[in-house]
C-alpha cells in the first residue's frame, strides 16, 4: 500500500501497489485478505476507485461495529503489506463501448465503483451522457466531494442527503424513491444503461423503482455491498 488519503471523516482511499497488476475495468473489485498474528483471517471485497490505466486504489468507509473496515480506515499505514486478489468481476463493469445514456445510482460507499466509471468516461474522452444520483447520509459523508463538484460536459451529479440539511444546502434531501427517480432518471425510451450500487436494501429498492419506470431489467446492473444499510 503506497499512500492514503482521507475522503471524509469516515472514509479513506488507499493506493495499492500490486506486483504484476494486470489492469482493471471500471466497476471491478478486489478481495482484501488480512491475516492476524495468530493466523486468524478476514477477507472483504472493495471496489476499485481508480480508472482503468491508473494504479489500483480502493476507498473504504468505516462501519463502527465492523471487523475489517475500521482497520483499513484507521490503522493501516503507508508501506503496510496485505493480500490483494483481483481484479474480480465481469458483469458490473462499464466502458465507453458499453454506451448509454448512463445512469449511476449510489448509496453511501456504493459511489466507489461508479467513480471509477466516471473517471474512465472522462479520461477516455467518452461523450456518453451520464447522470450520477448519489444518496449520502450527510454532506460530510459525501465521498469525492471536490471531484464531483467539477463540472464536466455531459455529466450531471445529483446529491441527496438523507439525514441532514446543512445551512445553505440548496440540493436535495430524502431517500432515492420513486419520485426522485421519475424526475432525474433518463426516460426508459432512451434505453438507458443503469448501474446501482450500495447497501443491499438501497440497491433493491432503486432497481425495482427503475424497472417500474420501464427500464429493461437486463440494463439495470446492481452491486450489493451487504447488510440492510440505512441510507
Ligand atoms: C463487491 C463488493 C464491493 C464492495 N466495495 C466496497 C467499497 O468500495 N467500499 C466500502 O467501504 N465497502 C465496500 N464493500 C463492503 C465491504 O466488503 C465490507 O462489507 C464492509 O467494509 C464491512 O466490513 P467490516 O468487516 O468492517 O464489517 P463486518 O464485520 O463484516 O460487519 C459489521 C456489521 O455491519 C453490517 N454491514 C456489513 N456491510 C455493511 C454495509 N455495506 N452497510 C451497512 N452495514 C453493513 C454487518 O451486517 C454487521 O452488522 C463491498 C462489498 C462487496 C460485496
Amino acid at each position: 500500500m503506497t499512500a492514503v488519503a482521507d475522503e471524509t471523516p469516515r472514509a479513506r482511499t488507499l493506493a495499492l501497489e500490486v506486483p504484476d497488476w494486470p489492469g482493471h475495468r471500471a466497476g471491478q473489485h478486489v478481495d482484501i485478505r488480512l491475516t492476524a498474528e495468530d493466523g486468524y483471517r478476514a477477507e472483504r471485497a472493495y471496489s476499485l476507485a481508480s480508472a482503468p490505466g491508473e494504479p489500483p486504489a480502493i476507498t473504504v468507509e468505516r462501519l463502527e461495529d465492523g471487523e475489517v473496515s475500521p482497520y483499513l480506515v484507521d490503522v493501516v499505514r503507508e508501506g503496510d503489506v496485505f493480500e490483494v486478489r483481483g481484479p474480480v468481476g465481469g458483469y458490473f463493469v462499464w466502458g465507453p463501448e458499453s454506451g448509454g445514456p448512463l445512469l449511476l445510482v449510489a448509496g453511501g460507499s456504493g459511489v466507489v465503483p461508479l467513480r471509477s466509471m466516471l473517471r474512465h468516461r472522462r479520461l477516455s474522452g467518452s461523450d456518453v451522457p451520464a447522470r450520477l444520483v448519489y444518496s449520502s447520509r450527510t454532506l460530510e459523508d459525501v465521498i469525492y466531494r471536490d471531484e464531483l463538484a467539477v463540472s464536466e460536459p455531459g455529466l450531471e451529479v445529483v446529491v441527496t442527503l438523507t439525514r441532514d440539511r446543512p445551512a445553505g444546502w440548496t440540493g436535495r434531501t430524502g431517500r432515492v424513491g420513486a419520485e426522485l427517480l421519475a424526475e432525474v432518471a433518463w426516460p426508459a425510451a432512451d434505453a438507458p444503461l443503469a448501474f446501482v450500487c450500495g447497501p443491499t436494501s438501497f440497491v433493491e429498492a432503486v432497481a425495482a423503482g427503475l424497472v417500474e419506470l420501464g427500464y429493461d431489467p437486463a440494463r439495470v446492473k446492481t452491486e450489493r455491498f451487504g447488510a440492510t444499510g440505512g441510507r
